[in-house]
């Protein structure tokens, strides 16, 4: 997983698994009053309805860092994955304490891409190029690769500001290394312009990334080859089938799909902007949706007017994320109650130093 300090890791005992969802939620309820402002829970688009419904804000990662950023809470209870709870650690205050109730949540994502390799290949191609490369990295990634992109003169981004991330490198520099997601990279710059010929991919266990030196130094970005699991469940196959069963259909695909489906989809954005478009759509609107199932399912709920289907014949599960359950959040809390800090996510003060840079950048994009 990543280098974020995991403190005190504690799993709910049996005993609370014996309570019934009422019990349950009758207790997560109590510890809520107790802990009272003290406390701010955050909950990620993708999360299970069963956590989901006790979050006091609610966002996709960009919308929960700016509200992790405001809050004068004591205790930030992130029902995310760790990298989002890192991010969060970073850009509190001292003295604010974030929790990640099952330390499990991981990312695959995030750990395609390591401190190490990305080392190698900024050297690379640093050598290779001249100095005016400029690191980007996803916020779905190890917080040591976010001081990195501090440290370099770098920026973080997320899928909600992607574009104005590039924009900004390519105004200070000639070639972006983008990293881990391949997709978000070639999606997003291919809408602004860059043809598939000025990217290159880096392979980080093939000499030069697995291309010729020249065309690296033709390239105006370099994509690491890092992918999301859940948004590739979706073709451009199943794209047409649902274009040719309601030829009315709206495709929105988030930008972690692959070039296909992006490339065939009317609209592509973040979580964020596909809830918008959804919901200021028209009634008997019919919307085909890339992204994970949780999301999508409770859009389907919320919207009963329109017709809303996946991007495939089921709906991808983030299962990290689907880790956390309502016992997990129980647990966090009446532990909370008691003052024992279980399951805290702590970054050690030099990366955090760096990689708040990196995160600062963005936040004043
Ligand atoms: S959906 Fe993909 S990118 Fe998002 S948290 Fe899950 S594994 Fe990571």
């Amino acid at each position: 997983m990543s280098t974020g300090m995991n403190i005190n890791i504690a799993h709910p005992p049996d005993l609370l698994k014996k309570l019934s969802r009422a019990e349950i939620d009758h207790r997560i309820i109590e510890a809520e009053e107790k802990l009272s402002d003290s406390l701010l829970i955050l909950g990620h688009h993708y999360q299970r309805d069963e956590v989901f419904k006790y979050a006091d804000a609610t966002g996709d990662s960009f919308a929960l860092a700016k509200i992790a950023a405001k809050t004068s809470a004591e205790f930030i209870v992130f029902c995310g994955v760790h990298f989002m709870a890192e991010t969060a650690d970073i850009i509190t205050l001292t003295g604010q304490k974030v929790f990640l109730p099952n330390i499990e949540a991981g990312c695959s994502l995030a750990d395609m891409a390591d401190i190490k390799k990305v080392e190698e290949a900024w050297q690379e191609i640093s050598a290779n190029t001249g100095d005016r490369n400029i690191p980007i990295t996803y916020i779905n990634s190890n917080v040591e690769l976010k001081a990195f992109c501090g440290r370099n003169g770098g920026i973080v981004c997320t899928s909600s500001n992607a574009r104005s991330a590039l924009e900004w490198a390519w105004r200070k520099g000639d070639r972006v290394l983008f990293f881990p997601d391949q997709h978000l990279g070639r999606n997003t710059a291919y809408k602004m312009g860059i043809p598939l010929k000025r990217m290159v991919m880096w392979n980080p266990e093939q000499p030069h990334g697995g291309n010729l030196p020249e065309k690296i130094s033709r390239s105006k970005i370099v994509l690491w080859n890092g992918y999301c699991d859940v948004h590739q469940h979706f073709s451009k196959e199943y794209v047409d089938y649902l274009r040719e069963k309601y030829p009315d259909i709206n495709i929105i695909a988030h930008p972690e799909c692959n070039f296909e489906v992006a490339q065939s989809a009317d609209y592509m954005g973040s979580t964020e902007y596909i809830i918008k478009k959804v919901r200021e759509s028209a009634r008997g609107t019919k919307w085909g949706i890339g992204t994970e199932k949780h999301l999508v399912n409770r859009l389907q709920k919320q919207f009963p007017e329109k017709e809303i289907y996946f991007l495939q014949d089921y709906g991808p599960e983030c299962e990290t994320m689907s880790s956390i359950r309502q016992i997990h959040l129980l647990f966090q809390l009446e532990n909370l109650v008691e003052c024992n800090m279980i399951n805290q996510v702590s970054v050690e003060d030099k990366i955090k130093k760096y990689a708040l840079i990196a995160i600062n950048r963005m936040l004043d994009l």
